[in-house]
C-alpha cells in the first residue's frame, strides 16, 4: 500500500530525521519526483465514507444546485462540493452593484451555510487533475476518491480572435477586464464607472454563445443611466460582433433610442480587428473608435480544466465539453457529468438555466445511486430579467424552455415568453428581478 504524505508526517521524529538524511543523497531527478508527489499526491482531509461519494467541482449556479439536489434525491450519498473561491459572488444583479443600486452583501453568499443547510461538505480547493481509471479527483488540497463526479466549472475567456500575443492578452485581462467572471473584474469595472470623467466608454458583445446574452446590453443601459444622472458628457459605445441585438431586441433597442439617445451608440457588425491600448483606439473592419475607458468582453469557451483532464473535444478548433447532450455524461469516461455554462449545447448560458439543469442532473445521479427507473430528459428553464434603467428602476424579461429535435440532434427555443414593454410593465418587472434573485439565492443557500 502506498504511503501518503499525511502518513509520512505522522511518523516519528526519528523516521523524519532519517528520511531527511536520505534525501540529501537523492539524485536531482529523484528529488523532482518526490516534490511532485508531496505537492499533490496525498489524500484530501475528508472523512472516509462507505456511502457513494458524489464530488461536484464548481460552486456556481450549476454546482450548488447539483450538490443540494443530489443529497435531496439520494440521501445516502456523501456529497462534496469542491470550490476554489472562499465565498460566492453572484453575477446576476451585479450590473446594478456597479452603480451602487445594491450592496455587495446582497450578491455575496456563504458556502458553509449552503453546505450545512443542505447536508453536504464544502471543500475549499482547486481541482487540478483526474485519474479516470481509479476514479480519483486531484485537487490543490489532496486527492478525493469518487463514485460520481460532476464538473461544473463555468467558462474561461477566449482572446484568440483578438490576439495571439500573450503579453497583450494579459494587458487586456489586467487593464480592461470583461467582468463576466465574478470578483475582482467587477470591482475594477465599478471603479472605472464611478471615476469616469467623460468621453467614450467602450463595451463589447462577443460572437458565439457567450455567457448571459442580455448582460452586455443591460450593462450598457445601466452605465448610460448613471452617466445621464451625473450629467456627464459621456457615451457608452457598444460594439456588437453580431449583426443585431442577440436577445430581447425590442426592449433594448427602444431603451437605447428612447432613454439613452445621447448616451449609447449601438454599433452592430462591429467585430474588432485591432485594439491599440497605447493610442486608446479600437479598430473594426469599417471604423475606428477612440476611447477613454473600456471593458472588453471576448468570446467564451468551456473552462480549461476540462481540456486538462481530457474531457474536451475539438469542435471546430474550439475545445468544448465532450458529453452526451441528453444525459450530460462525459464521453469515454465512467460516472462523470459536465454541466452549467461549460456545456456545449446552445442553451442560454444563464444562472436560471444552470440551476434548473442542475436539478435534472441530480436526478440522473440519484437514479444511478438509488437504482430506480430511467429518468427522461427534461428541458432546462431560462428565466432572465434585465434592468434597463436605474432611475426609476425598470426591467424587461424572457422566459424559455427548449425542445429536442431527435432527427437533427438540435435544441430549439420552446414555450418562449418575453416581456419587453418597459413603458407599461418595466417597474413591476424590476420588482420581479429582485423577487427572482431572492428566490434563487434562497434555493441555493438557505
Ligand atoms: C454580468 C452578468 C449578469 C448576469 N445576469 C444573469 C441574470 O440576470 N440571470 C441569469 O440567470 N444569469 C445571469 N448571468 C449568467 C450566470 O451568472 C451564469 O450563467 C452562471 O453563473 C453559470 O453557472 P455555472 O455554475 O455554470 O458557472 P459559475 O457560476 O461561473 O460557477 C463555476 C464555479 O466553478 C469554480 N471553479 C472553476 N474551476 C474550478 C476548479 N478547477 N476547481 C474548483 N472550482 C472551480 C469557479 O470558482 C466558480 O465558482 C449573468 C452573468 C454575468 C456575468
Amino acid at each position: 500500500m502506498a504511503i501518503s504524505r499525511r502518513d509520512v508526517l505522522a511518523l516519528s521524529g526519528l523516521a523524519v530525521a532519517s528520511s531527511a538524511l536520505n534525501a540529501s543523497t537523492h539524485t536531482a531527478s529523484q528529488k523532482k519526483s518526490d516534490n511532485k508527489e508531496s505537492a499533490t499526491d496525498y489524500k484530501a482531509p475528508l472523512p472516509d465514507t462507505k456511502n457513494p461519494r458524489v464530488v461536484v467541482v464548481g460552486g456556481g449556479w450549476s454546482g450548488l444546485s447539483i450538490a443540494k439536489h443530489t443529497k435531496l434525491f439520494a440521501p445516502s450519498a456523501d456529497v462534496v462540493l469542491v470550490e476554489q473561491r472562499h465565498e460566492f459572488i453572484s453575477c446576476p444583479v451585479s450590473n446594478l452593484w456597479l452603480v451602487d443600486k445594491v450592496k455587495l452583501e446582497y450578491l455575496t453568499h456563504d458556502y458553509l451555510q449552503a453546505a450545512r443547510k443542505n447536508n453536504y461538505t464544502y471543500f475549499h480547493a482547486t481541482a487540478i487533475d483526474l485519474d479516470k481509471e481509479n476514479q480519483i479527483l486531484k485537487t490543490s488540497n489532496g486527492n478525493i476518491k469518487y463514485d460520481y463526479l460532476v464538473f461544473a466549472p463555468g467558462i474561461d475567456y477566449d482572446y484568440s480572435r483578438w490576439t495571439k500575443d500573450i503579453a497583450f492578452e494579459n494587458r487586456l485581462r489586467q487593464e480592461y477586464p470583461a467582468g463576466f467572471i465574478p470578483g475582482s473584474e467587477h470591482m475594477t469595472i465599478k471603479n472605472k464607472i464611478l471615476n469616469f470623467k467623460g468621453g467614450n466608454f467602450i463595451l463589447t458583445v462577443p460572437a458565439g454563445n457567450y455567457r448571459c446574452l442580455p448582460a452586455p446590453y443591460e450593462r450598457a443601459c445601466i452605465i448610460a443611466d448613471y452617466f445621464k444622472q451625473k450629467k456627464l458628457n459621456a457615451k457608452v459605445l457598444l460594439l456588437d460582433a453580431n449583426n443585431s441585438i442577440t436577445i430581447k431586441e425590442k426592449g433594448f433597442q427602444s431603451a437605447f433610442s428612447e432613454l439613452y439617445a445621447d448616451y449609447i451608440e449601438y454599433i452592430p457588425n462591429a467585430a474588432i480587428t485591432k485594439i491599440d491600448l497605447d493610442k486608446k483606439v479600437v479598430y473594426t473592419e469599417f471604423e475606428e473608435y477612440p476611447f477613454e475607458d473600456a471593458a472588453f468582453y471576448p468570446q467564451v469557451r468551456g473552462a480549461k480544466i476540462l481540456e486538462r483532464v481530457g474531457l474536451a473535444k475539438d469542435a471546430k478548433n474550439k475545445l468544448e465539453a465532450d458529453i452526451n447532450p441528453l444525459t450530460y455524461e462525459a464521453i469515454g469516461a465512467k460516472n462523470i457529468f459536465i454541466t452549467g455554462d461549460s456545456r456545449p449545447m446552445g442553451f442560454s448560458k444563464s444562472g436560471n438555466t444552470s440551476n434548473t439543469e442542475g436539478k435534472f442532473v441530480a436526478s440522473l445521479i440519484a437514479q444511478k445511486i438509488n437504482k430506480t427507473k430511467k429518468v427522461e430528459w427534461l428541458s432546462p428553464v431560462t428565466t432572465c430579467f434585465s434592468a434597463i434603467s436605474i432611475e426609476p428602476e425598470k426591467a424587461i424579461y424572457i422566459y424559455t424552455q427548449y425542445s429536442y429535435d431527435a432527427a437533427d440532434k438540435t435544441f430549439n427555443f420552446y414555450n418562449t415568453i418575453s416581456g419587453e414593454d418597459w413603458k407599461k410593465d418595466g417597474i413591476n418587472d424590476a420588482k420581479s428581478l429582485y423577487g427572482w434573485a431572492n428566490a434563487l439565492y434562497a434555493d441555493m443557500f438557505y
